[in-house]
């Protein structure tokens, strides 16, 4: 399985982009940079795009590559929890925003939208997908993928701390996990369902508790600003707990 990370923050500028990832090419999750980061083939080969849920930054380009695709000719199916997909479908996937895709062309659309069951394993373009309710503001999924070879990761979404149900129900061989801002700003984080360093080190433990080992992890979602700090403490973390924590940075490349 080949991890590409197209977006690592949770805002952009210049060299930073909204959270994305693409496996393997064809199965994208969460939307926040898919455009910009990929050529109209690039775009026309995903053919599943999962949702976490509906904030901002997590499906900024759907409409933009829905466009695209009808435009090039081809056609993508979005997948998410049914209250991120009403929400996206009455504020934001309608006409009034931009062209309902959902609608045209007539026949056969260029967009599709699929509810999930949380805890409920589905098969999607051959990879075996199981959405996990992590602690965020609004009802909010992580997905862990798992190729036909047995390969598996867990991406977590936006999340605060409280995944111990969670971590009951995944076994990946690498985690990508949200850790918003610093500890300067803890408190804030855990309180608006994000995660800092200290608070990712509570979750970490409790993973290896109930799991029996910890896998490599992988950070997304910093906030710029953050993001020295946020690496620094990242750092002591993964020496503290003796496991390998790497901050993502755009066009990131990981194979497992
Ligand atoms: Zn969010
Ligand atoms: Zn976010």
């Amino acid at each position: 399985m080949e991890i590409r990370v197209l977006g690592a923050h949770n805002c952009e500028r210049q060299s930073q982009k909204m959270v994305s990832l693409l496996i393997d090419d064809v199965l994208a999750i969460d939307a926040g940079s898919i455009t910009s980061s990929l050529s109209l083939e690039g775009q026309k080969k995903i053919k599943a795009l999962l949702i976490t849920h509906q904030h901002y930054d997590h499906v900024r380009d759907i409409p933009g590559l829905a466009m695209s695709l009808f435009l090039g000719g081809g056609a993508i199916r979005v997948y998410s929890i049914q209250a991120a997909l009403d929400v996206l479908a009455k504020h934001f996937l309608n006409s009034e925003i931009h062209t309902d895709f959902r609608r045209k062309p007539e026949t056969n659309p260029t967009l599709s939208l699929t509810a999930l069951e949380p805890n409920k394993a589905v098969t999607i373009e051959g990879y075996g997908v199981l959405p996990v309710p992590v602690s965020h503001g609004v009802p909010t999924v992580g997905y862990q993928v798992t190729s036909g070879d047995g390969k598996s990761v867990f991406y977590t979404g936006d999340t605060g701390p409280g995944l111990e149900e969670c971590w009951r129900r995944v076994k990946p061989q690498l985690l990508i996990i949200e850790v918003t801002s610093s500890d300067r700003f803890a408190g804030w984080a855990g309180e608006s369902g994000h995660l800092a360093p200290s608070l990712l080190k509570q979750e970490l433990a409790s993973f290896q508790k109930l799991n029996g080992y910890l896998p490599p992890v992988v950070a997304v979602h910093m906030s710029p600003n953050l993001e020295a700090e946020i690496a620094a403490e990242l750092a002591a973390v993964a020496e503290e707990l003796e496991c390998s924590i790497t901050v993502a940075k755009e066009g990131m490349e990981i194979s497992i």
